[in-house]
């Protein structure tokens, strides 16, 4: 049996106290010494604040693993910068291999134009290349990759075409689940991905990730955390969303069955509505304020979508729609009161709900309708006010009027979009960048994104207090947060990880 003391915290900040966990439960919480067994595992918290575990209500962990080994293209500013790593990338790969890269953002270059394929072509003439920009919404192909996935002839939206009407390499939404599905996948190597990328998690002080599996990889990607759990591998607690790709394969290998339990459980079905705003594919109600001709791209008809909640609902699971552009937002919502009665009892969400005016507030308040929301593209999203214009860039990630409303926000990195940290979340939404001050949320609002509202929307216990009995999944972190400026958050660090009852993180553990 895992015993576990920490001593002297502060709990959830404020009152100073010890607090023993035994057999995943916590079992005694005392403002004097405790007297405890031999063998128990004791974290000195020196006065550090403790809070019931952090959970990443939206992220993509095989995603992020897959981004590790792959080239990195975060902090590129120019062409340049991407031909010197994919020139890299190239010279590791064998000829006609499959190359992949993430993380370019042409707001960063100056200009702001998307690359093309004609800029990439000359340095990879016998190796397909797919990369995808920051959000995962857009791809650049090359010449080799558009070839080998017999896009010449393809017309629509998703494939971007030059003055001359030829492709360009950009391709959008739902081709890019495509293009990575010719990418060689492993199980082996879908697991290695998770546990590199549940290391860090522990580390930031998650104890849960709501863990969305992708259309292109979810027979690996669910083969592995099936061996995971059963070679009792895995550190931290998953939900599972899964892409309706996949409910038919779920279903003949039993897998909800199989995952049964606290450890890793599949908990709802990721259903998109629509794009990026960075990407410009996020579907508005009024075009695009620097883009005058375009209002984005839904992915469904109303009745598709309508059709699919209904599936995902009537099998028994979490519905959850990511709508960013408030036209998709309305979509989503249109086809979720179809399904759910008032008090939406299987707690279905809306991913993001990014652009959401106030007649949408108010209906997903009313309808009980979730959201998981990211506070880091507030401070991210520093084109936003091109994007929209000055009156709707108001509406824009509106957290605590949503709170406001009773909608249950949960926080989330929607990682690898975002850093994995919920400090730096929570710092996020407190402090807005700047942008819209009327939106900051109080200390405790923005923790209880990641704690209690994270839980319930993930369909756990959402107690927002630590006391006796509940279970010993906690977040220990270095410093007391009770009356801290805001902008020393992103300073906090965390000295525990606590996941049913055992430390998975502690500082100066080996
Ligand atoms: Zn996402």
């Amino acid at each position: 049996m895992k015993r576990v003391l920490i001593k002297d915290c502060r709990l959830e900040g404020v009152s100073e106290c010890s607090v023993f966990c035994e057999d995943g439960k916590v079992t005694e919480i005392s403002e004097g010494s405790l007297t405890v067994p031999d063998g128990t595992e004791v974290v000195e918290a020196n006065g550090g604040a403790l809070f019931p575990g952090f959970t990443d209500s939206h992220c993509h962990p095989f995603e992020y693993g897959w981004l590790k080994r792959s080239i990195d293209l975060r902090g590129t500013t120019n062409i340049t910068g991407i031909r010197l790593r994919l020139q890299a990338g190239i010279q590791r790969a064998k000829r006609g291999e499959w190359v992949t890269g993430m993380g370019w953002d042409q707001e960063a270059f100056a200009g702001g134009s998307m690359p093309t394929r004609a800029e990439i072509d000359d340095i990879s003439p016998a190796n397909p290349v797919a990369l995808s920009r920051i959000d995962g919404h857009i791809a650049l192909l090359n010449s080799r990759a558009i070839e080998a996935l017999g896009f010449a002839g393809r017309v629509g939206d998703e494939y971007d075409r030059d003055g001359a009407g030829e492709l360009t390499g950009i391709v959008k939404e739902r081709v890019l689940t495509e293009v990575f599905a010719r990418v060689p996948r492993s199980a082996e190597r879908a697991a290695a991905d998770l546990q590199s990328v549940e290391a860090e998690a522990a580390r930031l002080g998650l104890t849960t990730l709501h863990c969305i599996v992708s259309p292109e990889g979810f027979r690996e990607e669910l083969e592995a955390l099936a061996a995971l759990q059963e070679s009792g591998s895995l550190s931290l607690r998953y939900r599972v969303y899964i892409p309706p790709e996949s409910l038919d394969f779920v279903d003949e290998k039993g897998l909800r069955e199989r995952f049964q339990g606290e450890g890793v459980r599949i908990n709802g079905v990721k259903i998109y509505a629509d794009g990026s705003l960075g990407s410009r594919t996020a579907a508005l109600r009024e075009p695009y304020s620097d883009d005058p001709g375009n209002i984005g791209l839904l992915r469904h008809t109303d009745e598709e979508l309508a059709a699919l909640v209904e599936r995902v609902d009537s099998k028994g699971y979490q519905a959850i729609v990511h709508a960013i552009g408030d036209r998709a937002v309305e979509q989503a919502v249109d086809a979720l009161v179809r399904v759910t009665g008032p008090g939406n009892p299987r707690r279905h969400r809306i991913e993001h709900a990014s652009l959401l005016p106030r007649d949408l507030r108010s209906r997903m308040g009313k309808q009980g309708i979730r959201a998981a929301v990211q506070p880091l593209f507030i401070t991210s999203d520093t084109w936003a006010l091109d994007r929209l214009g000055e009156e709707r860039v108001r509406d824009l990630y509106p957290i605590r009027s949503m709170i406001e409303e009773g909608i249950v926000a949960s926080g989330s990195s929607d990682c690898p979009v975002e850093s994995l940290s919920p400090i730096l979340g929570v710092w996020a939404s407190m402090t807005r960048g700047g942008s819209v001050p009327e939106e900051s949320l109080a200390l405790e609002q923005a923790l209880s994104l990641y704690t209690s509202n994270a839980a319930s929307n993930g369909l756990d216990e959402s107690d927002p207090h630590l006391k006796e009995g509940s279970p010993a999944n906690m977040t220990l972190l270095d410093s007391s947060t009770s009356g801290m400026h805001p902008a020393l958050l992103r300073k906090v660090g965390v000295l525990a990880t606590v996941v049913n009852g055992s430390v998975v993180h502690s500082y100066g553990a080996p």
